[in-house]
């Protein structure tokens, strides 16, 4: 399994590397958040010029919300926020979501056919909102940025920061502002 050969890389890693020691509070005091397509994996630090320890990271599927679970401003994304801006210090957020992301071009029928292939029953998931509507799938990576963006402005467990809204281009790193918070 790839897990063996992730803990024989790190032993030698360890073995032959020191980290330095730094703080949990995030030195930008800022918080992205982002998708977690593999092709952002070392890319996305890259490109934003982003260290260890510069900033908080949160990536969803879709750098997104799911529509169920953004009533109210409660979700796990504005609890990860909550716990960077109250205990970490975080004072401005942006959300970045990416071109080519595969939650914009989600098919449902591929989805059902998938969890059925693995022993899981779509069926509730139909009934209730819906697969294509609980994987948090989007029509336009543009407008999904713009409405995470709004669930966090409005969430009434967080304060007023600034929130921005983002997409980077994932062959070229280049960022596009679509909203400044
Ligand atoms: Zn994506």
């Amino acid at each position: 399994m790839v897990i063996d050969e992730i803990l024989a890389y790190n032993e030698q890693f360890v073995q032959e590397n020191r980290l330095p020691i730094i703080g949990h509070t995030p030195r930008k005091r800022m918080a992205v958040v982002t998708c977690m397509d593999c092709r952002l994996v070392q890319m996305f630090e890259l490109a934003l010029g982003l260290e260890r320890g510069d900033v908080i990271e949160l990536r969803t599927a879709g750098a997104t919300i799911s529509e169920s679970e953004r009533e109210g401003g409660l979700n796990d994304l504005i609890r990860s926020l909550a716990g960077g801006i109250f205990l970490l210090g975080v004072r401005e957020v942006a959300v970045i979501g990416h071109t080519q992301c595969g939650l914009a071009r989600t098919d449902p029928t591929v989805l059902i056919a998938s969890m059925q292939a693995l022993g899981v029953d779509p069926q509730p998931l139909i009934e209730k909102a819906g697969p294509k509507s609980w994987i948090g799938a989007f029509d336009d990576v543009h407008v999904n940025v713009k409405e995470v963006v709004n669930v966090i402005r409005n969430s009434p467990y967080l304060p007023k920061i600034p929130v921005h809204g983002l997409v980077i281009d994932i062959e070229t790193g280049k960022l596009e502002m679509v909203e400044r918070g």
